[in-house]
């Protein structure tokens, strides 16, 4: 009767109906003799996603968190050196996990605003003649800030130093969002979840393992960190038959097997270009709104996938939204941590559009107004406006373009 909630937030993100629909569906046996062929389409499908031709993709009933977890329980021993960068809240809780379970963590402090620092990575690597460093981690979208991070360069930045250690990225807020090349850019392990670009609920964690982060894993088959739930090994010998070591969220398959689907059908290049084209009208309107600015600290660092907003001065982000919520019916992102009352957030990813982030931008400008801002209504939702109307969705056929 009232319409929707908005929802936008940076995850959970909205349910396109026909996944929502594909969930919908009686309990089954998944040890039915053709369960393993839905499993092992979703294995396959998953690489696909991941830009992934060799290695393998595991899917853990967890939420990203548990495969961050095992990413490191499977490929590293307690006491192993780790390069690490910390700018935001998930790159945060990251360090804070690979402590917590006994890395010798080399932190990077950087500036929250900007994103995972090549060249004191390199200078670290460099000085690093034996070796000792087995991991870099790197969080390509900084979900907390608004930050996108160069993963290909860190790449490059081993090669050059023929450093061997592993790279891990944590892609939650960007694979099947914004370009992510598992194979071509070397990455060794890549954590996602199933509640951002992939539009489901939470509850799947998606790790992507190269065929070195494998043999890491075996070598390390009789010593290295306890793990047991989240093992690759037990993971390995029940998927190669199409089944798992536990009971698997069945519903949550499904509702993967039609993300997968659409997702695949529509071409991960141009997801990528849809991100980028709705990214691009938030970022307009924030220009336009006085006294307000990106969290990211420059065009370089800017996400596709979310915008974190400072509030203009003297305006507590906390009070925007609120009032986006109770008022407008209208979801934004919180700021996190030392970004609380200060910023606040529009998710900008997943199943949405520009007239659906036209409704967010306009909510946003009406609760910043109603929080004190000293902005022109309406200027934001105009300048998102002529940035949606001088561009054309990637998908539109060009016989549409010339109408
Ligand atoms: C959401 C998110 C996580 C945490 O994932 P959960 O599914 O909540 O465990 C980790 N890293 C980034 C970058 C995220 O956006």
């Amino acid at each position: 009767m009232n319409g929707f909630q908005h929802l936008f937030i940076p995850g959970p993100t909205n349910i396109p109906e026909p996944i929502r629909q594909s969930m919908n569906v009686p309990m089954e046996d998944m040890r039915a003799p053709d369960f393993g062929d839905l499993v092992q389409g979703l294995l396959t499908d998953m690489k696909k996603t991941y830009r992934l031709e060799n290695g393998r993709v595991f899917i853990f009933p967890s939420s990203g968190t548990g495969a961050w977890e095992s990413a490191i329980q499977n490929t590293l021993q307690s006491g192993d050196k780790v390069l690490m960068s910390r700018f935001g809240q998930f790159s945060l809780l990251w360090v804070d996990m690979a402590e917590r379970l006994g890395l010798d963590v080399d932190c990077v402090e950087v500036e929250w605003g900007k994103g995972v620092p090549l060249e004191e990575y390199a200078k670290r690597l460099e000085a690093d003649k034996n070796h000792e460093i087995k991991a870099v981690f790197a969080t390509q979208n900084e979900t907390a800030t608004g930050v996108t991070s160069d993963i290909e360069g860190v790449r490059k930045v081993l090669n050059e130093l023929d450093h061997p250690a592993m790279l891990f990225v944590d892609g939650v807020s960007s694979i099947a969002s914004i370009e992510f090349e598992m194979e071509k850019w070397g990455v060794d392990l890549a954590v996602s979840g199933s509640q951002k670009g992939y539009m489901l609920p939470a509850g799947l964690g998606f790790l992507g393992v190269s065929d070195k982060a494998l043999d890491a894993n075996k070598a390390l088959s009789n010593s290295g960190m306890a793990r047991c739930y989240f093992s690759f090994e037990d993971m390995i010998k029940l998927n190669d038959t199409g089944y798992f070591p536990y009971t698997p969220a069945t519903q949550l398959l499904r509702g993967l097997r039609c993300s997968l689907d659409m997702i695949l059908e529509t071409g991960m290049e141009s997801i990528w270009a849809r991100h980028n084209r709705m990214a691009e009208g938030v970022r307009a309107a924030v220009s336009a709104w006085d006294g307000c600015q990106l969290v990211s600290q420059g065009p370089e660092w800017a996400s596709d996938t979310v915008s974190a907003i400072y509030a203009p001065e003297g305006v507590d982000a906390r009070d925007v939204i609120s009032t986006a919520y109770y008022k407008y019916q209208t979801s934004l992102g919180s700021g996190l941590n030392k970004l609380m009352g200060k910023a606040f957030r529009i998710g900008h990813l997943g199943s949405l559009n520009p007239v659906m982030l036209c409704g967010a931008i306009s909510a946003a400008e009406m609760a910043l107004v109603d929080a004190g801002a000293k902005i022109e209504p309406g200027s934001g939702v105009a300048a998102a406006q002529a940035q949606y109307r001088a561009t054309t969705p990637a998908t539109m056929k060009a016989s549409a373009k010339a109408a």
